[in-house]
This record gives C-alpha cells, structure tokens and sequence, in this order.
C-alpha cells in the first residue's frame, strides 16, 4: 500500500503516521503546508523511516498537488489537512474556506484526474477516505438523539460549515465521477502532540505556567472525546473495509461536559506535578461564551461498530491521563510549536524550511 496522507504534520494525521510505520509495511507520502498547525517534530522517528517521505505542499496548488500524484502513485488517500480550530475560523473564515473547500475540492479533482488514468483494477481498490467532524451535524441539544449517517448537516460555526461544504464536495465526486470516497466524521480528540489551542492541551500548559484556565460559559457544554490513536486506526480500518460512497460516524463513547475534563486535567495535574500554591483548580475561571457555541455533539457510531469492527480501545480517564503525563515529558514540543507560530504570525512568513525525508518512494 502506498498511501498518501494530507495534513500528516498536524495531530491526527501525525499521530496516523507515526501509527500506520510503526504497524505495517506500507509507504507514506506525507503533504502538509505546514501552517502554525503542522511540525515535523510531531512525527517523531517516522520522519526519518525510509517509507516516510515528506512534500510541503498546499493542497489549493493544483500543480503540485498533480505533480505529487504522479510522481509517487498512490494507492489510496486519507485527506486530513484543514484549518481546524472554531475558535480562529470565527476570527477569520476566509482561510477556512480556502483549505477546507477550495483546498478538499482541488485535491479531489486532482485525485480524480490521477484516478480516472489508472488501470481497471487499480481504479477499483483506490479509497480517497475524508475525514471530517461531528461538529457537521450541528447542535443536538441536551437531550437530542445521537446523530446518525443519515441525520441532515446544521454546521454553526464557519469552521463545521467549511467541513460540512467539503463532505458534499466528497460525496458530489463519488457519487458524479465515480471516485471511491469514504467519508468519517469523528469526535473531538485527543491525545499527544495536539496543538496547545485546544482544550485539553491548552488547560495543561496554562495550568503548568500557573496561567487562569480559561472556560467558556458555565462550563456545562458536552462534547465527545476520542483518543487520537483509536480515530487512527479507526481511519485505517475503513480504508481498507469501508464501502465507496458510505459515511461512518466515529466516537469516543465519551461524553464530557467541557468543566468535567478540566476539573479532571487539574486532578491530574495535582497527583502527577503537585504546585504548593494549592490545587490547579483554583485557576479554572469562566469567561464569556463563544459566539453560537454549539451546546452538545454526540454521534450513534453503530454503523463502524458492526460494519468495520471497529471500536474505541481507550477509556477517557487513562486516555486523558497518557495525555497529560505526555505533555509533562514533552514541554519543549509544546513551547517549540508555539514559539514557531508566533514566529510566523509576527513575520507574516511560512515557519521553517520544507524539508523533504530520506527514503523518496520512487
Ligand atoms: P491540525 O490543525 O492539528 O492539523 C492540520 C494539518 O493540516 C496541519 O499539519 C497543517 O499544516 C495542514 N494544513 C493546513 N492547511 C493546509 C493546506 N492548505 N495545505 C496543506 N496542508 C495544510 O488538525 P487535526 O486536529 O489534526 O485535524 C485533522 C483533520 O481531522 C481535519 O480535517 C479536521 O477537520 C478533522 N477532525 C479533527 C478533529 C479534532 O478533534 N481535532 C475531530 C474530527 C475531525
């Protein structure tokens, strides 16, 4: 298998890396822009394995993204590059729609055009898998019914809207150029190597720098919570067992009120890193709501369950405990990345060099 993964420096598609060297045999061609989001430091001794090979690419540059098509041909893609964080899609939505529509439309049209060349049986086993989020189908409410496949998309923010768009733009080529997409749509995850602006590794290096612990509202918004390396073999799974054309739904089977996590990270921290000023909980303050903040997400994963054979491995308490004793070993990755950034914020320039792995797959 030689499998291409777009976005593969951010934190899923890393942590998909990193899984997918150190589990089989296939090769990896890794496409990143690498935008503050994306480091190469995330992918750990799989930058350097000889199956690995790296391209700094955006995927709205049709030309390279055709060029490394036909350079390495793949036999399958999983698209996980985007701009994901709600947070800066609501500052500035126009990036969003760039890389998550404009940007999923060019690269299904070049993995189209790529596609449509190849022999019969090739055109049949190649999988372009997208992977997209729960947050499509909207706020369900507090006790609305988990969503299922079918369920219709209500995205609040330009973030799920942009992903919602790019899921039509998925579906639109399979079902019109016969292209065999899957789409995933999975919850909010966590794990290692997540960048410090989302909650989980946002709440452990404030609370480590003994920063105030910034919650939105009352706290009392549920989300579900997916530990990186279960949606990384569950992406794996339905690349190989997921049916052209069909949607899966992927859960953690962990509900959270977002208050509950960050209680649980301050309990974490008091056991693991005890500060003598008293528990990390004192520092948990509420502040104003974001705007149209969805108050809950929670999909009914049944189909992947019984389908794929897939479920969840990781239970959120020792998920979130391997999560926060990761970020205590690892500071220097975390101020590393945040220093690039803001690097490249103050400089207006991309952050590091493209750098291109040992080991080229041709
Ligand atoms: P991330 O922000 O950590 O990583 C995104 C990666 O995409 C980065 O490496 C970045 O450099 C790259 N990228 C951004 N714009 C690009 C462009 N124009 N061209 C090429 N590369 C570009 O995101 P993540 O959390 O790893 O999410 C990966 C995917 O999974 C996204 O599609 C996201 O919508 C989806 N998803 C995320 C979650 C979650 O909780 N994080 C949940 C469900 C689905």
């Amino acid at each position: 298998m030689r499998l291409l993964v777009t976005g593969g420096a951010g934190f899923i598609g890393s942590a998909l890396v990193r899984q997918v060297t150190a589990e089989t045999r296939y090769e990896l061609i890794n496409l990143d822009k690498l935008t503050y989001a994306g480091s190469l430091a995330s992918l750990g001794d799989a930058g350097a394995d000889p199956r690995h090979v790296f391209e700094r690419i955006d995927i709205c540059d049709r030309g390279e993204v055709d060029r490394v098509f036909a350079k390495y041909a793949p036999d399958a893609v999983i698209h996980l590059a985007a701009e994901s964080h709600v947070d800066r899609s609501i500052s500035g939505p126009a990036t969003f729609v760039r890389t998550n529509v404009v940007g999923s439309s060019t690269l299904l049209e070049a993995a189209t055009t790529y596609w449509a060349k190849r022999s019969a049986a090739a055109r049949d086993s190649f999988r372009f898998v997208h992977v997209s989020t729960d947050e499509v189908y909207g706020d369900i409410g507090w006790d609305g019914a988990p969503r299922t496949e079918e369920s219709k998309y209500a995205p609040s923010s330009p973030y799920a809207a942009s992903k919602a768009a790019s899921d039509h733009l998925a579906r639109a080529w399979c079902r019109t150029y016969g292209l065999p997409v899957v789409v995933v749509n999975a919850s909010n995850n966590y794990g290692p190597y997540q960048y410090p602006e989302k909650l989980i590794p946002l709440v452990i290096t404030k609370a480590l720098q003994r920063d105030a612990l910034p919650v939105y509202g009352n706290g009392k918004n549920i989300r579900d919570w997916l530990y990186v390396e279960d949606h990384a073999r569950a992406l794996r799974a339905i690349l190989l067992r997921g049916v052209p054309g069909r949607t899966y739904n992927v859960s953690g089977r962990s509900a959270r009120t977002n208050i509950a996590v960050v209680h649980a990270i301050c309990a974490l921290l008091d056991e693991l890193r005890p500060d003598p000023a008293g528990p990390y909980r004192r520092l948990v303050g509420f502040v104003a709501d974001r705007p149209g903040h969805d108050r809950r997400y929670a999909v009914d994963d049944t189909r992947i369950a019984t389908e794929i054979g897939w479920q969840p491995r990781e239970r959120f308490e020792t998920g979130l405990e391997k999560t926060v004793r990761w970020y205590l070993d690892n500071a220097g990755w975390a101020r590393n990345v945040l220093n690039a950034a803001s690097a490249l914020s103050a400089r207006g320039l991309p952050p590091k060099p493209a750098r291109t792995a040992a080991g080229a797959l041709t």
